[in-house]
């Protein structure tokens, strides 16, 4: 799948839309979800042009993986994550429901987040 430069994340890493950030660095922003479903719902994406987790993986360079990744646990230590625990997601293309086609990863937290997926 070809990476859409129109997707609202590529709009926010571009500043043509706002966004409430949590943490930026040379390989990741990081902001509050527009509609949390947890008390901590933070979404960390890599400032690379990736479409999902699997394009990430395949084709990112390691410093971006490592960066990416780096970020993550210091913005989980940043909020109170690590000791309590949290969820992190990363749903991938139409069976994932993934829906904004920039890779991100969801840090979900603050409470008991519940069973791992709906067996619905
Ligand atoms: P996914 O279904 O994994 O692609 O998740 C996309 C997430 O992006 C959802 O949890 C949305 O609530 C969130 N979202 C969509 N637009 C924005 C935005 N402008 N700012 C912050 N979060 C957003």
């Amino acid at each position: 799948m070809a990476y859409d430069d129109q997707n609202i994340f590529a709009k926010i890493l571009r500043g043509e839309i706002p966004c409430d950030k949590v943490y930026e660095d040379e390989y990741v922003l990081a902001f509050n979800d527009l509609y949390p479903k947890a008390p901590v719902h933070i979404l960390v994406i890599p400032k690379g042009a990736y479409v999902s987790l699997a394009d990430f993986g395949a084709q990112a360079s390691a410093d971006e993986v490592s960066g990416f990744f780096k970020a993550v646990a210091k913005i989980a230590a940043e909020h109170d994550l690590v000791e309590a625990g949290f969820r992190s997601i990363a749903n991938t293309g139409v069976n994932g429901g993934q829906e904004v086609p920039h890779f991100h990863l969801h840090l979900l937290g603050g409470r008991a987040i519940g069973p791992m997926v709906s067996t619905a």
